[in-house]
């Protein structure tokens, strides 16, 4: 079998969000927007619901519906996007919880759907979504007599925790809902890590249940393992892969791993990355095509039947900088081709 395997860990993920619920004295809630970050939206969603997440976020109307085919009654599935043209029906019948961005989402959730639930985001500066200040003072009243059941902002700069955007943002936060007697919620991952005044009443951590920074400590989620297909010696003067881009300086040999572009190992990465034999780190040579990676192993007494690019030796964060990009970019980004394997939960 050529299909990679790439692991995940529910019990190291469950233990990621017990610990950013530990750092908060409130609740912790789960975002698993994107099919949990690549990693499979029911089989997270389940395990951070059985660890005792009572609380989900995710970005689409449509995310919210099939999870909540997942979870059942109970655990509130809130919409980062609102409530959008045509949503309507899948609100109601699956009980999920708009966070309101604009006067018009307002309208048409009262209108369409009295008396059910709703959130209020608002922009404290981030110009992306939500509310702003001005809109919300016109609303706010009308807003309020509707019983909102969260009010909500989102942090810009959060994984720089001394980055001035993040006390204007509170500051502005602050004084679009000091005194209202609704719950409020401010801080994902970033803002778990920045303190207690970031914190409110929920917070909304995504990136560090899947073991990503900014959340250092965080357990190792995913893993993953490709299988070689092939090995071939190479002469001093041969080139690997498409374009000639590596010329081998001296005897070398070269396995070829069942894995490529396509599967969210982006090509950019592949001057800086390795894939590890055990403990020891095999360089990619020559270019990463859609399909398949060659990996200098000449290093190996014996070269195993598969090579692991996620793991211990290298994990998502290491990956980012090697693509230039960030963690949330390589988990959405592992393709559908490999084997989902779940562990614990
Ligand atoms: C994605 C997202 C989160 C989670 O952010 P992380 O940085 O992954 O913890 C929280 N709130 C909003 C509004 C988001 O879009």
């Amino acid at each position: 079998m050529a299909q990679a395997t790439l692991s995940i860990d529910l019990d190291a993920l469950t233990a990621n969000w017990r610990a950013l619920d530990a750092k908060t004295a409130t609740e912790t809630a789960a975002v698993v927007k994107a099919d949990g970050y690549g990693l499979g939206a029911p089989r997270v969603g389940r395990a951070l619901a059985r660890a005792g997440a009572r609380r989900f976020f995710v970005a689409l109307a449509e995310e919210g519906a099939a999870l909540r085919a997942e979870l059942g009654p109970g655990p509130e599935i809130s919409v980062f996007s609102g409530h959008m043209p045509g949503d309507t029906d899948m609100i109601g019948d699956c009980d999920l919880v708009p966070m309101i961005n604009s006067i018009d989402q307002m309208l048409r959730h009262v209108e369409a759907l009295p008396g059910r639930p709703f959130g209020i985001q608002l922009d404290s500066g981030m110009n992306r979504l939500g509310m702003e200040p001005a809109e919300w003072a016109a609303l706010r009243d009308i807003a309020m007599e509707q019983n909102p059941t969260l009010i909500m902002s989102h942090l810009a700069c959060a994984d720089e925790p001394e980055h001035g955007m993040n006390p204007q943002q509170l500051r502005a936060f602050r004084e679009m809902t000091d005194g209202l007697d609704v719950p409020r919620s401010l801080a994902a991952t970033g803002g778990v890590l920045l303190g207690p005044a970031y914190h409110f009443d929920v917070t909304r951590p995504g990136i560090g249940l899947y073991g990503a920074r900014p959340f250092l400590n965080a357990a190792p989620v995913v893993q993953l393992d490709i299988p070689v297909i092939q090995i071939r010696d190479v002469e001093p003067g041969e080139t690997v892969g498409y374009g000639n881009t590596w010329t081998a300086e001296r005897p070398a040999r070269i396995a070829t791993v069942a894995a490529g572009y396509a599967d969210g190992i982006h090509r950019i990465m592949g001057p800086k990355t390795v894939l590890f034999a055990e403990d020891v780190p095999c360089p990619i040579r020559g270019r990463i095509s859609m399909d398949l990676i060659g990996v200098e192993v000449t290093e190996l007494a014996e070269v195993p039947e598969t090579l692991q690019l996620l793991g211990p030796g290298q994990g998502v964060d290491v990956l980012a900088d090697n693509a230039g990009t960030i963690g949330y970019e390589i988990l959405t980004g592992l393709g559908q081709r490999y084997h989902r394997r779940y562990r614990g939960g």
